[in-house]
């Protein structure tokens, strides 16, 4: 849910509602295409739990916390990304994060400069 009480975009890809490229996906969570590429390989892992954002993870969610990093592994492996790939999460809005839906972006395919900012 979000803070109007819907459900946001994520939870609909989820739910099959609404298209989505997905490219892994387990009980846990799911693996997507992002919309709005920043790189040539931008996908996003997004936990079928909704935690809004980081900020809002509890101590129960360290599972699923590290599950989500193992799925980024798991997906740089299968592409083959062996010059490096980024994780990133984005949380509020100083940080440009738009979906209050928890995920991490994982960007690779070219080189990546640092601060990012
Ligand atoms: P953030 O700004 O960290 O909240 O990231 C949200 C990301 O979701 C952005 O990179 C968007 O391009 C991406 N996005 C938004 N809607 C969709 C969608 N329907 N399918 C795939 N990616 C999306």
């Amino acid at each position: 849910m979000n803070s109007n009480g819907g459900r946001d975009i994520f939870q609909k890809i989820i739910d099959h509602e609404i298209p989505a490229e997905i490219l892994m996906e387990d009980e846990q969570c799911i693996v997507i295409r992002d919309i709005n590429p920043g790189a040539p390989i931008h996908v996003l892992i997004i936990p079928k739990k909704n935690i809004p954002r980081l900020a809002e993870a509890q101590e129960s969610d360290v599972p699923i916390l590290g599950h989500l990093l193992l799925m980024a592994q798991k997906f740089a492996q299968t592409q083959g990304l062996s010059k490096g790939f980024r994780v990133v999460i984005n949380n509020g809005p100083d940080a440009g994060e738009s979906v209050p839906h928890l995920h991490i972006h994982l960007l690779a395919g070219k080189p990546m400069i640092w601060p990012p900012c």
